[in-house]
Formats: C-alpha cells, sequence, structure tokens
C-alpha cells in the first residue's frame, strides 16, 4: 500500500490544513532545539508556492482536553516567522468560527497557527465530530508530523476520512530513508541501544534480537541485563522486576544468532552529579556504594572493534548519563566513531528517538550520520515493526484525493 504525496493534490489556491508537530523542546518560551521547525521548511515552501492558504496544526505538551496557558503555541508565533521566513498569524482556538473567521481574512502564502489541539478532548479520543470542525477550516489536508504518525488522534486519524489527504515532504523522507535503510540492510548489522529503561523499550530489543547481528546495549537498561547475569551492580539504576525479560531477551537473541554485547567494564561514581569522582570498575565487580554511569574504556574498544566491522548502525538512546561530565563519553566516542565510519561510506547510520540527536549531537556527530529521524516514540515503533496509525490512515484514504 502506498499514501498520496503532494503532488497528487490539487492544491493551487487551496486551504491546506497541515498537521505538523511543533512540540519541540522549550524552557519559558524559548527553543531549545529547532529541528523539528526546521525540517518543516520544505512543506511550508511547496505549499506557499502553490499560492496555498497554510493551517497550521499542532499539539503541544500534555494539557489532556483543557485549555492550559503553559500549554499555548502562542510562543511559537514569532520563532516561525523567523524560521520559515513567511507571514505568520495566530489564533486562539483550533476550531470554531473565530479561526474559521481568520482563516479567510489572511492572504495566500501565508501562515495560520492554530492553538494546541490538545486543549479539547477530542483530539486524543480520535472523535469525529471534532475532526469534522477541524475539517471545516480547510479544502485539503496534508499530515507531516511524522513523530505523531503512531498517535490515532482525530488530526492524524479521523481527519483523512474527510477531506482529500496526503503524507507532506517530511513524512515522505522519513518513510523512504528508513525503508531504503534499514528494510533490506546491508549485513551485518549492529542496534546501538541504550537510556534509561529496559521497560520503555522491550518490545523494540525482543524485535532487535530478531533482525540483527549485534545487539550493543548501554546505559541504564544493561545494568538489568548484568543483573539478569547475576553481576552485583552496586547502586545503579536498573529494574529488577525485569530481570526474567532480559533473560527472554538474551535465549532470543541465542536462538536467532544475533550477539548481545553488554558493557565489559563501566565508569562509575558515587552520585549522579556532574564532575563527580568516577572511576572504572569491571561489570563484574561494581563495588556496593558505587553506580555505573557510562561504559568504560574496554567497552568502547570492544564495541568500536565490532562497530569497524559493521555495514548498516542503528542508534537509539545514550551509553550513560551524557548530561553530565564525565559520563559523555561513551556516547561521545562511539558516536564520532559511527559518524567517520559513515563519512567514509563503510557504514550506513540512522539514528533516532527521544534524548538520542541531543546526546550525539555533543560532539557534532549527528551531521555525518547518513539519516536521523526527527521521531521518537514513532521511529522506534517503526523499528519494532509496528503499523504507525497516521500512515495507515493516509494509505486507506488514499481514494480520496
Ligand atoms: P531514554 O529516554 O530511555 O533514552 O533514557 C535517556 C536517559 O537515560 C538520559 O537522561 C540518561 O542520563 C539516562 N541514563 C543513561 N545511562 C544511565 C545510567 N547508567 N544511569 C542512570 N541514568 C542513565
Amino acid at each position: 500500500m502506498s499514501y498520496n504525496t503532494l503532488n497528487a493534490l490539487n492544491l493551487t489556491n487551496k486551504t491546506v490544513i497541515l498537521r505538523a508537530d511543533l512540540n519541540v523542546p522549550a524552557h519559558d518560551g524559548v527553543v531549545s532545539d529547532f529541528t523539528r521547525i526546521d525540517r518543516l521548511i520544505p512543506t511550508i515552501d511547496y505549499l506557499r508556492s502553490h499560492n496555498t492558504k497554510i493551517v497550521v496544526i499542532s499539539h503541544f505538551g500534555r494539557p489532556k482536553g483543557k485549555v492550559n496557558p503553559d500549554y499555548s503555541l502562542s510562543f511559537l508565533t514569532t520563532v516561525l516567522i523567523d524560521r520559515w521566513s513567511c507571514p505568520v498569524h495566530f489564533s486562539e482556538d483550533c476550531i470554531g468560527e473565530d479561526a474559521q473567521a481568520q482563516i479567510a481574512d489572511m492572504g495566500e502564502g501565508e501562515v495560520m497557527l492554530l492553538e494546541n489541539l490538545r486543549f479539547h478532548g477530542g483530539e486524543e479520543s480520535n472523535d469525529m465530530a471534532f475532526a469534522k470542525e477541524l475539517a471545516k477550516l480547510g479544502d485539503v489536508y496534508v499530515n507531516d508530523a511524522f513523530s505523531a504518525t503512531h498517535r490515532a488522534h482525530a488530526s492524524i486519524d479521523a481527519l483523512t476520512t474527510l477531506l482529500p489527504s496526503a503524507a507532506g515532504l517530511l513524512i515522505e523522507e522519513e518513510l523512504d530513508n528508513l525503508q531504503h535503510i534499514l528494510k533490506t540492510p546491508e549485513q551485518p548489522v549492529a542496534a546501538v541501544v541504550g537510556g534509561a529503561k529496559v521497560s520503555t523499550k522491550l518490545s523494540l530489543l525482543k524485535n532487535l534480537v530478531t533482525q540483527v547481528d549485534y545487539l550493543i546495549l548501554g546505559g541504564g537498561m544493561a545494568n538489568t541485563f548484568l543483573l539478569a547475569k547475576d553481576h552485583k551492580i552496586g547502586k545503579s539504576l536498573a529494574e529488577p522486576d525485569m530481570v526474567a525479560e532480559a533473560k527472554d531477551i538474551m535465549q532470543t537473541a541465542n536462538d536467532a544468532n544475533c550477539k548481545i554485547i553488554l558493557p565489559k567494564d563501566a565508569n562509575c561514581a558515587k552520585e549522579f552529579k556532574a564532575g563527580a569522582e568516577s572511576a572504572t570498575h569491571k561489570s563484574s565487580a561494581i563495588p556496593d556504594d558505587l553506580m555505573v554511569l557510562d561504559i568504560g574504556p574496554d567497552s568502547i574498544k570492544e564495541v568500536s572493534a565490532i562497530l569497524s566491522e559493521c555495514k548498516t548502525v542503528i542508534w537509539n538512546g545514550p551509553m550513560g548519563a551524557f548530561e553530565i561530565k564525565p559520563f559523555d563519553k561513551g556516547t561521545n566516542e562511539l558516536a564520532q566513531l559511527v559518524a567517520k565510519l559513515t563519512k567514509d561510506g563503510k557504514v550506513k547510520s540512522v539514528a533516532g528517538g527521544g534524548d538520542t540527536v541531543a546526546a550525539l549531537d555533543g560532539t557534532d556527530s549527528s551531521k555525518d550520520f547518513t539519516y536521523i529521524s526527527t521521531a521518537g516514540g514513532a521511529f522506534l515503533e517503526w523499528l519494532e515493526g509496528k503499523t504507525l496509525p497516521g500512515i495507515a490512515a493516509l494509505e486507506k484514504n488514499k481514494k480520496a484525493a
């Protein structure tokens, strides 16, 4: 199955409802990472070149169906004017007569940013009546919120049944790249998976061990696997109730000929604090009063040798507590290696998910990866082989265009 792309729609002089993901990292109205905003520029430019009016809809945070000024999207108006280099207006509700009137009044080539979709409960409940209100705001619907396609919400799912629909250029780029690099990857394939917990990535791990040659584990989640191997891990972050699952994953990996690489050694400290006094210990002998905060030098050496033999690398999650020095070392050194291997044409590399891009950017390595996904949850669900509801909705309603 496939979905419509922008060239399937008759766009000229139309009003386009564009589902974007403007759920960007921001504190006190200051955006700390513009990636999701900037990667919408090709779609914005394409739509403007067809003299459309662009109605941008998005969620922001989790206001849970209630109006809450802390989650207003209004602060992004000036940011979008700057990043997208076009006139951007703001409407205080994402549905209703006022929004409709403001859209009617604006000029072609201009953008109307609507208030947070999640101020209405109908968004998350995929309510058709709410979707019908949204549909009144435009002639055609474009979804370019790849990072929200794992949610069957009204602006992602129900709305596709009401208007001619297509994927925007970012969704097209994301899926083309993920499919091209990872559907039939060049082997051997290594997945580098880190981050805090096993529980949040359980289905990812279960799926990966049946697909890849090496599963390289780091971060807090590796501690749970060390526990499953009866290692003492001192005061380290771990999930003892996930030990049985970790054992299961190790068995599945063994049956599938996938090698799980656990850290041989670790950089440990007494407390989770920048500049904390740290020392390297073997993973089999972590002192009782210390916690593992990063992979150690022998692990970096072992993993580097494996990655240098691989043709494809998938990366999700940091190898340690990368936000605080010196525990960013394992993540940084491996990220730099993957970036170099990619630059030298030796591997294809894809990274995505949550904190991953921020972690890789500690050394500015991500620019040399073959592809960086803008998505967190949707990237992981795609890797797990799950159907993304937002993409399925576009495919199902292809005929509507
Ligand atoms: P995730 O969102 O699951 O990818 O987890 C990312 C978080 O895991 C980051 O905030 C890291 O600081 C944290 N993390 C990674 N390794 C460790 C560790 N060994 N101990 C505690 N936290 C860790």
